[in-house]
């Protein structure tokens, strides 16, 4: 699908092609009647596209993709592009002031959409970003991280039985695919309706940069930039990266409360059976082992060792070829890892 070339309008601001402009989108003030604003970079090529939206910190304390998007607006190969980039670095302003995944009344951005105008904040808040921020959108990717106290391996999530969403869950070049239900109220299931085809990026820890998610992020969000042909594929000479795609996935829950040792990391390889960490009372009198269900890969884990009966501990995706996806992830992370720099980066790395 391609935009014509009429102009764009977001905010009540039209964006011509060619042109490159921030929108502040006005949203409900703060309670002490501090005006509040969403703002909003629109980069639109001369020539005719796709319109594609990168989204960051729908849930306020999800930061890594915030720095994702404004390294991808540095690139300088942008002002090139043909169709329309929209970048949304922060959705859920209230959550990012309070530094909290929710809304100030508790409730969800990414359970409330479509969102209605009349409804709770929440709801007018994704509607509002649904109607007048990418209502022209064809395509998007929407980055999150894992939760507070708990960190995800980079993956994407994607409805894997749309063609076209699946040709950009593979063009990010994240290891693996985690091919996932869309959950009601899900920014994904109301875009979905609307046809447009959207992913989500799962990497690294709420409220902490991970240098190499944030690098395979950018990475990422301009594999699919070119694999759309919003810029030519020649410019890298790389071909698309290796991914592994499953279906299957399962949290490992705590068998009892306790302080718990976690002996697998994130994006290792396990066995059915394999112990991943150990739940103990802090004289280690009662210790209770947490276990693979199948084969896999560790894509998710708690960073708190306190755990209460029933907490989530690990998150383990099934693999068909875990020895196969292990050393690909090994790989990945190899390139990407600043200490190592195989990888050259225009942008010092965070910490
Ligand atoms: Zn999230």
């Amino acid at each position: 699908m391609t935009r014509s070339i009429d102009s764009i309008v977001i905010g009540g601001q039209s964006i011509a092609p060619g042109q490159r402009k921030t929108i502040e989108i006005a949203v409900p003030s703060l309670y002490t009647h501090t005006q509040l604003e969403m703002p909003v970079q629109v980069i639109r090529g001369k020539k005719p596209g796709p319109c594609l939206f990168i989204s960051a910190a729908i849930h306020g304390d999800e930061i890594n993709g915030v720095e994702i998007i404004r390294r991808v607006l540095n690139q300088k190969s942008l002002s090139r592009i043909r169709g329309t980039l929209i970048a949304v670095p922060v959705v859920n302003i209230f959550g990012f002031i309070n530094q909290s995944r929710y809304l100030p009344d508790r409730r969800d951005l990414n359970r409330s959409f479509p969102g209605s105008e009349s409804g709770s904040l929440a709801s007018r808040l994704a509607h509002l970003f649904l109607n007048e921020v990418i209502a022209d959108c064809t395509h998007g990717i929407d980055l999150h991280t894992a939760a507070v106290h708990r960190e995800n391996f980079p993956h994407i999530r994607a409805v894997m039985d749309d063609d076209e969403t699946r040709r950009l869950a593979h063009a990010f070049g994240s290891p693996l695919i985690l091919g996932s239900d869309i959950i009601d109220g899900s920014l994904r299931k109301a875009v979905e309706a609307r046809g447009m085809s959207v992913i989500v990026y799962e990497a690294g820890e709420a409220l902490r940069f991970n240098e190499v998610a944030i690098r395979a992020g950018v990475r990422g969000v301009m594999s699919v930039i070119r694999a759309l042909g919003m810029l030519p594929t020649g410019s890298t000479g790389k071909r698309p990266a290796k991914t592994f795609t499953t279906n299957s996935s399962v949290w490992i829950r705590a068998p009892q409360s306790g302080i718990v040792r976690l002996i697998k990391p994130l994006g290792s390889r396990v066995e059915e059976n394999e112990i991943l960490g150990i739940v103990a009372d802090p004289f280690g009198a009662q210790e209770q082992p947490a276990r693979a269900p199948f084969d896999g890969i560790v894509i998710g884990k708690t960073n708190l060792p306190l755990v209460n009966e029933g907490e989530a501990l690990f998150h383990v995706a099934r693999v068909s070829r875990p020895e196969s996806a292990e050393a690909h992830i090994e790989r990945f992370q190899n390139r990407l890892d600043p200490s190592l720099d195989v990888e050259t980066s225009s942008e010092p790395p965070v910490s």
